[in-house]
């Protein structure tokens, strides 16, 4: 049975009775039932639909001369401009013409449709997608058709039996009789019961770009024979009208040479109610059929819409912040910025807060607070760095949260020879570092409290820093800035550049409008009595770091970001530490966004509602659990299942604003290396599918409940290591990071 704390961490979400997890998956069952039977009786309904048989046709009846006679033909619509147009023009020169429509295109626009059937115009099959891959298989082209053509009778209330093949250079359809057919794409199109229509006449409208009438015109000048009838390929939308215009020269001038126009059924000797006969009321299965396929299209454009908006999101804020971050913040912080641009962006009297705090800046005293649950390759040198820096607290309070590993020797052991300035307290475990601190709160002296974790090292000025921004009484907490405290794994570079991003780009620029999210556990400090008005750190949630500065925002407090007050920290470094340790972030934040979803959009609270909210919500829970199907689209557009040329531009712009984002973050950042962009590549399509995963976990965490309380890996004591470094050897750097540990203390046992 574990603790009671354990459950009280997850109260957000998790319903201690369980009865709601069992709601949950039984509406997850019902919800996979339902699809998966839908999609069977669908697939089922596609497959029984009945064809009819291919009708008997004459081509190119014998018994009429078809010299100068020419049938206009137009795929790919309805389109709900240009069709219209076009449809006008056709009746006022009192010209036939064919419209072979597209499944998908008539389920937009069924109106367009209809009107092409009630003013006396001939339709045609043009498949449901128009897909390249159309013809993989007979039953795929099977599927098309019939959707299609079910389709066209719900819009029109006729059958459409003509077939045009998409791609029509491709189907060796020789000629446009039909009669001739090449390819497998004809052959399984008449065992539906579709008659195929070629063309001899391509007129390739779709790459002639606008205002390029006389283009069309020439081309079919070139190509026209007089002596054999003519079928004449266009698309109404081509050019953006530059096919209706040509239209309007080329109508006239054919008719003035006497040549007829005639629908394309004609050709085939057949009537208009042989190629369109009169739908007889729908079946339940051309039912299904109807609504499968308009299911299909609404549920793609409306998922094609959210990536659309989601996507325009993400490089708004992605370009924001980088402009932001190289324009505004530099002027900001110097309180350069013109008066006037000051008083219409309303930061007068804010302008203060990007001010970093200045090494001989006057300082309150401070007390600092170290959690700690199994943390004893770590806690020595974490206690280490906070008693040998530039200054020096008098008060600092150790927790050991029930460790079973040495922390509490440890402790006891430094608190001797500390003395009074360390004070170490002993609690039984409790699962929650809230608690941890809370415990710690009564013996506080000072107004000021910096929350240092475990497994943490802080740098030689980071007290002064983070205490001299308590000056104004509406600064709540400060920021400090979190470093690895090892690069030697891969997952550190990772982080250290997702950090970077983060610190020198993210929190710079949102600082700007009271807008950083979370003050680190890692490294943070609070206005003890902006804690206490917050209730202490809460157990609702199991990131209690970002809880309480979601709960300083709304009491109205200032949260600041001190980019000179750096921690080094352990962090994960495998995958599945790392995805552990991001599942439980996400599940964290994902209570934080509950517990605080009635001010999001608030008018009161602007920074939490319209920041840092939606901010959290999008880009660190959609967005990247996004990433995989967007990728997965493009993969299906390169299997040629998909057009590619819609996945491959927004990948593109994303690959490079991600580059540009490192780039800056990196550039930032004084002494970090340029090689950590060629792992970009590498956070692309792998870290990001690590946290995709993660987002995945706790989304179902969150609807199943249960998460642990501390939520500790092994260490390896990295902070250890670090600390050790940088003693032996002042001025280097520990790997790639700047170290700005320049202290003189006793000797330090490495662990
Ligand atoms: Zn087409």
């Amino acid at each position: 049975m574990a603790p009671r704390e354990i459950g009280a961490c997850d109260m957000v979400f998790f319903d201690a009775t369980g009865t709601r997890r069992w709601y949950v998956a039984l509406g997850a069952m019902f919800a996979l039932m339902g699809l998966f039977v839908y999609a069977g009786s669908a697939a089922w309904a596609l497959s029984t639909a009945r064809t009819e048989p291919l009708i008997t046709y004459d081509s190119q009846s014998e018994n009429r001369d078809y010299a100068k006679t020419i049938a206009l033909t137009f795929d790919d619509g309805p389109d709900p401009v240009y069709t219209p147009a076009l449809l006008d023009l056709l009746a006022e020169t009192g010209v036939p013409a064919t419209f072979f429509l597209i499944g998908e295109h008539v389920i937009d626009n069924p109106d367009v449709a209809r009107s092409v059937v009630e003013r006396g115009f001939e339709i045609g099959n043009h498949s449901f997608t128009h897909s390249e891959s159309l013809a993989s298989s007979e039953s795929r082209l099977r599927a098309e058709l019939i959707a299609t053509d079910r389709v066209i009778q719900d819009a029109t209330g006729v059958r459409a039996r003509l077939f045009r093949p998409p791609f029509l250079e491709d189907v060796n359809v020789g000629e446009f009789d039909g009669g001739k057919l090449g390819g497998d794409e004809a052959r399984w199109a008449e065992n539906a019961g579709f008659i195929v229509v070629g063309a001899n006449l391509d007129t390739q409208d779709w790459n002639v770009r606008a205002g390029h009438a006389d283009v069309i015109l020439s081309r079919i000048e070139e190509r026209l024979d007089p002596s054999r009838p003519t079928v004449i390929i266009m698309h109404e939308h081509a050019g953006k009208g530059a096919t209706i215009e040509a239209l309007k020269t080329f109508i006239p001038l054919m008719q003035s040479r006497g040549y007829t126009f005639v629908p394309v059924s004609e050709f085939f000797g057949l009537s208009r109610t042989e190629v369109m006969p009169v739908a007889e009321a729908p079946t339940a299965v051309d039912m299904l059929i109807i609504a499968s396929a308009k299911l299909v299209v609404n549920g793609s454009s409306a998922f094609n819409a959210v990536i659309f908006i989601l996507s325009l999101l993400g490089l708004a804020r992605i370009s924001t912040l980088l402009v932001s971050r190289r324009v505004l913040v530099p002027y900001v912080r110097r309180g350069w910025f013109p008066s006037l641009a000051q008083t219409i962006i309303s930061i007068p009297t804010h302008y203060g807060i990007l001010r970093t705090a200045w090494p001989g800046a006057r300082y309150a005293p401070v007390t600092v607070l170290v959690p700690a649950y199994n943390e004893a390759a770590n806690i020595e040198a974490t206690i280490l760095s906070v008693m040998s820096g530039s200054a020096i607290p008098d008060q600092v309070i150790a927790i050991d949260d029930g460790s079973t590993d040495a922390t509490p020797l440890i402790l006891e052991r430094l608190a001797k020879e500390y003395g009074e300035r360390l004070m170490v307290l002993h609690r039984e475990n409790s699962g929650s570092k809230a608690g941890a601190l809370n415990q710690a709160l009564p013996y506080v002296k000072h107004d000021v409290v910096i929350a240092i974790d475990g497994d943490t090292i802080i740098g030689t000025d980071a007290i002064r820093y983070l205490a001299a921004h308590f000056d104004k009484p509406d600064i709540g907490a400060v920021a400090g800035k979190v470093y690895p405290a090892s690069m030697d794994s891969i997952y550190a570079q990772f982080q250290y550049l997702e950090y970077m991003q983060g610190q020198n780009i993210d929190k710079q620029v949102f600082a700007l409008g009271n807008g950083i999210g979370v003050v680190p556990g890692a490294i943070g400090a609070w206005r003890l009595s902006a804690l206490q008005a917050a209730g202490g750190y809460s157990r609702d949630t199991v990131v209690e770091d970002q809880d309480l500065t979601l709960a300083l925002l709304t009491l109205g407090y200032r949260v600041e970001f001190e980019p000179n007050a750096v921690a080094y920290t352990e962090t994960p470094n495998s995958a599945r530490a790392f995805f552990r340790q991001r599942s439980r972030w996400v599940y964290g934040t994902l209570q934080c966004a509950w517990k605080y979803r009635s001010w999001l959009f608030s008018r009161e609270k602007p920074a939490v509602g319209w920041i840092v909210l939606p901010n959290t919500f999008i880009f660190n829970i959609i967005m990247p659990a996004l990433i995989p199907i967007v990728d997965g689209l493009l993969l299906l557009g390169i299997l040629g299942i998909l057009p590619l040329t819609s996945a491959i531009a927004p990948f593109l712009v994303y690959t490079a604003l991600d580059l540009w984002y490192a780039i800056e973050g990196i550039a930032n950042e004084r002494h970090a290396s340029l090689k950590l962009i060629s792992i970009v590549i590498w956070q692309r399509f792998f870290y990001r599918y690590i946290i995709a995963a993660a987002v995945y976990r706790a989304v179902v965490r969150a609807a199943f409940g249960n998460l642990v309380g501390w939520g500790s890996h092994v260490r390896r004591g990295d902070c250890h290591q670090a600390l050790g470094e940088a003693l032996r050897t002042p001025e280097t750097p520990t790997g790639l990071i700047p170290s700005p540990i320049r202290v003189a203390v006793p000797e330090v046992t490495v662990a």
